[in-house]
């Protein structure tokens, strides 16, 4: 147990939202970001209220640097950060990439890339050693897509999540004497609304006969995964990229 701030990005729905009722549950202080979903991410504090839990629900775009300060000054008055869960992340419609447009390309890269890294850089500056900070961990939400490419689909996206995993591999080495710890996720299938955002809400359970395990993931799956990283009990995990995919 530990009574750090945990801040998670996109903490409303789907992944982050089981993510910021597992970290809670180990006693993390758990600050639920959200883009615009206000009621969602209320419904996320209560859930953890009503366990005991603290978590506070704050407003942030992470394609948005102006609110990317904002939520960590809101983190900074809520206690002492331990850990930032990068997992806000869009989808666009499917797409052939002779389609797309830059706007859409700029925003995919803005939220996925951008807002991952400026989030990382607030956190750094709060829990490296260097800068008189405890430590901590970084985990950043990748996919399997970073792997497979999403051809015909949204290679855009799967673009955005190869960044992430570069990132990881960077950003770890760069802290690794400082602390702070840094680890991706690549999820495969995982039953949650993004698919019905990218426009095609039966996505997951069409391509389940293509994971090895034949199902879809749960968002629990992926958060029980990220918990483990932002506890001791992975103490010697850093720079480290996990499949959590059924076998994808
Ligand atoms: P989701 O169900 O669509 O939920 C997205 C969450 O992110 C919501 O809380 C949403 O907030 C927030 N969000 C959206 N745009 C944002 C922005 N610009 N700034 C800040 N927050 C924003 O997504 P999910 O399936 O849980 O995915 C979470 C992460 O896992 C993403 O990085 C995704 O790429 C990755 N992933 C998912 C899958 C999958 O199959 N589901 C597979 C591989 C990787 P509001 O509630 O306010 O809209």
């Amino acid at each position: 147990m530990t009574d750090k701030v945990v801040v998670i990005t996109g903490g409303s729905r789907g992944i982050g939202r089981a993510t910021a009722i597992a970290a809670a549950s180990r006693g993390f202080r758990v600050v639920v970001g959200y883009a615009s979903n206000l009621a969602a991410a209320n419904e996320v504090v209560s859930i953890i209220e009503a366990k005991n839990g603290k978590a506070i629900a704050v407003k942030c775009d992470v394609g948005n640097e102006h609110d990317i300060l904002a939520l960590f000054k809101a983190a900074d008055e809520f206690g002492t950060l331990g850990a930032l869960v990068n997992n806000a992340g869009i989808v666009g419609p499917t797409s052939r990439v002779d389609e797309m447009s830059a706007e859409r390309i700029q925003r995919m890269m803005a939220v996925n890339v951008t807002g991952s890294i400026l989030c990382a850089r607030e956190a750094v500056k709060r829990m490296s050693t260097r800068h008189g900070g405890k430590g901590g961990v970084i985990v950043n939400l990748s996919s399997v897509a970073s792997k497979l490419g999403s051809p015909s689909t949204y290679v855009d996206y799967a673009a955005s999540k190869g960044a992430i995993d570069s990132f990881t591999i960077g950003l770890g080495h760069e802290v690794a004497g400082e602390g702070i710890r840094v680890a991706a996720i690549r999820p495969g299938l995982i039953d949650t609304e993004i698919h019905a955002s990218g426009g095609e809400p039966d996505r997951a359970q069409r391509l389940s006969h293509m994971v090895p395990m034949k199902r879809v993931g749960t968002a629990d799956e992926i958060a029980n995964a990220v918990v483990w990283l932002i506890s001791d009990e992975a103490s010697y995990v850093t720079s480290a990229i996990l499949d959590v995919s059924g076998g994808r």
